[in-house]
């Protein structure tokens, strides 16, 4: 377990514990799920970015954001596929993808193949809690 020592982003639970609020724990570090259409950035619509809560690493861009109607916020495709991990979920009695931060290795969601109508064919199924969002204008102003 030392290896993770290395690895930026690591922390141990008791690390975790005191920068991740109770709900940020149960998903990040537990791979709960948050309760559809409870999440703050179901709604988002600015452009922006999506980082991990946990970390901070970029997972997502505003632009592939889109309306799925599952009651999390969804996307069609990461930055890039060196953002996350995805590993082979078969609780609950089905096959699932879950995603992963590649950084820190919180939980993030899980993708699914319906995508309906995206450049992909993906959804990126994210938990809000697991996503800290940073508007376009805050980061900066050129191009205005
Ligand atoms: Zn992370």
């Amino acid at each position: 377990m030392n290896d993770d020592q290395h690895a930026p982003g690591r922390k141990d639970d008791a690390e975790w514990r005191q920068i991740l609020s109770p709900i940020e724990f149960a998903v990040l570090r537990e791979a709960a799920t948050e309760r559809p259409w409870t999440g703050p950035l179901l709604e988002e619509k600015r452009e922006g970015r999506y980082n991990c809560r946990a970390c901070g690493n970029l997972l997502f861009r505003s632009g592939t954001k889109f309306e799925s109607g599952c009651g999390w916020p969804s996307f069609y495709e990461t930055v890039n596929p060196d953002a996350v991990t995805l590993i082979e979920d078969r609780t609950l009695g089905m096959v699932r993808t879950e995603v992963r931060c590649r950084r820190c290795d919180s939980h993030l969601g899980h993708v699914f193949p319906d995508g309906y109508g995206t450049p992909t064919g993906d959804r990126y199924c994210m938990n809000s809690v697991s996503l800290a969002f940073e508007p376009a204008d805050t980061a900066g102003n050129e191009g205005g």
